[in-house]
């Protein structure tokens, strides 16, 4: 992992804003003299980047266009911009490109397209097939969409597709839920993240749903999404993603692993040689070239516990050998609550810890 680094590539436009979402992204429409700038602002930050980090001689090994939402933007725009940053670090040796897209954008001309400039993976915003929950989450597609646009991917990417969906939702019980998940696993998805509401200030949600309480339906939502995924075979490899074997996302993994990875655009976080990074969600001075970055930068102790701990996230888990000074007593008080168990001479999350793997965090990192 050492040599290697992964990029994430942030879209920051939505054609509508949907009224849960508090990621960075503004509801505007993309035409070639915004994109053109948007282009060159991206490709003077990676400039920056590569030579504050020293970062020409490694190996891009991933590639993840994310957002906002990358399907807004035109195939030979979004081309144009990877080809740029090919020119800078060289793309030839990465494993995966994934593109994050809506639902309503898919068309069987826009994919091949995509494809033919290198994208391997597509990870659909679905969240729901039901269509009051579809409804209620402000989203641009309906149910009839949601499952046309997982066909449309098939055809073009094979098995490479990733479908998110949504739990825990005001008025949503576990009948509505079981049907999601029914049809998601009838459609023979091979991977799946799945993500509980969660009311961010500042939303539309906030305002409307302040106050809303969906812990214990949501813990038994993600219960019973891991007895079925399980099932048939799709297990957690990360608290919130769910996969055959060998169908995970390396992309994510390597985040997760600890690998370095820069992320390009307002609001992307970084983390390359210990310091974690991004530069302001401001559009406006990004695109001016005015990019202010908010760091942390982490004492070997600190970047050791945080490591370890978004180790622990995922299935495989953390080396008995490699905890850091001070956790073992407090391993050993999650071992006796059931929430952590040994397997294979390594500490990892039970069902019962994924539930509470937030609080398992905050206890192990102060
Ligand atoms: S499409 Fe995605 S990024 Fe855009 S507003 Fe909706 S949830 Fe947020």
């Amino acid at each position: 992992m050492g040599n290697d680094l992964s990029i994430y590539l942030h879209i920051p436009f939505c054609r509508s804003k949907c009224p849960y979402c508090n990621f960075y992204s503004l509801e505007s429409p993309v035409n070639p003299k915004l994109w053109d700038n948007y282009k060159a602002a991206v490709l003077r930050q990676l400039g920056t980047l590569i030579s504050r980090f020293r970062l020409a001689h490694r190996t891009v090994t991933s590639l993840y266009i994310g957002g906002g939402t990358p399907s807004v933007v035109g195939a030979e725009l979004l081309r144009s911009l990877i080809e740029g940053i090919d020119r800078y670090l060289g793309l030839d040796m990465v494993e995966e490109v994934t593109i994050e897209l809506n639902p309503a954008d898919v068309r069987p001309n826009l994919l091949r397209q995509y494809r033919d400039f290198g994208v391997t993976r597509v990870s659909l915003g679905v969240q729901s097939f039901n269509e009051k929950k579809l409804t209620l989450l402000g989203r641009r597609h309906n149910a009839r969409e949601a499952l046309a646009s997982i066909n449309i991917c098939r055809d073009v990417f094979g098995d490479n597709i990733s479908i998110d969906l949504i739990f825990g939702l005001p008025g949503e019980d576990l009948s509505i839920w079981k049907t999601d998940l029914d049809v998601a696993l009838s459609l023979k998805v091979n991977h799946i993240s799945l993500y509980s509401l969660s009311i961010e200030e500042g939303t539309p949600f906030y305002q409307k749903y302040r106050g809303f309480e969906n812990d214990w339906t949501s813990a038994q939502m993600y219960v019973l999404a891991d007895r079925l995924l399980s099932s048939v075979g799709i297990r957690w490899y990360e608290i919130s993603n769910f996969s055959l074997p060998g169908r995970e996302s390396y992309h994510n993994l390597r985040y997760w692993l600890g690998g370095d990875f820069i992320g390009l655009g307002p609001s992307a976080w970084s983390y390359v040689d210990g310091v974690r990074f991004s530069v302001r969600p401001d559009l406006n001075a990004f695109l001016k070239f005015k990019m202010e970055y908010e760091k942390d930068i982490l004492p070997a102790s600190r970047r050791l516990k945080e490591e370890k701990v978004l180790q622990l996230r995922t299935r495989y888990g953390i080396d008995k050998e490699c905890i850091p000074d001070g956790w073992v007593d407090r391993i050993m008080d999650f071992v006796k609550m059931r929430w952590i168990e040994e397997i294979d001479n390594k500490y990892v999350l039970t069902l019962q810890g994924r539930l509470f793997a937030d609080e398992i965090a905050t206890n192990l990192i102060y």
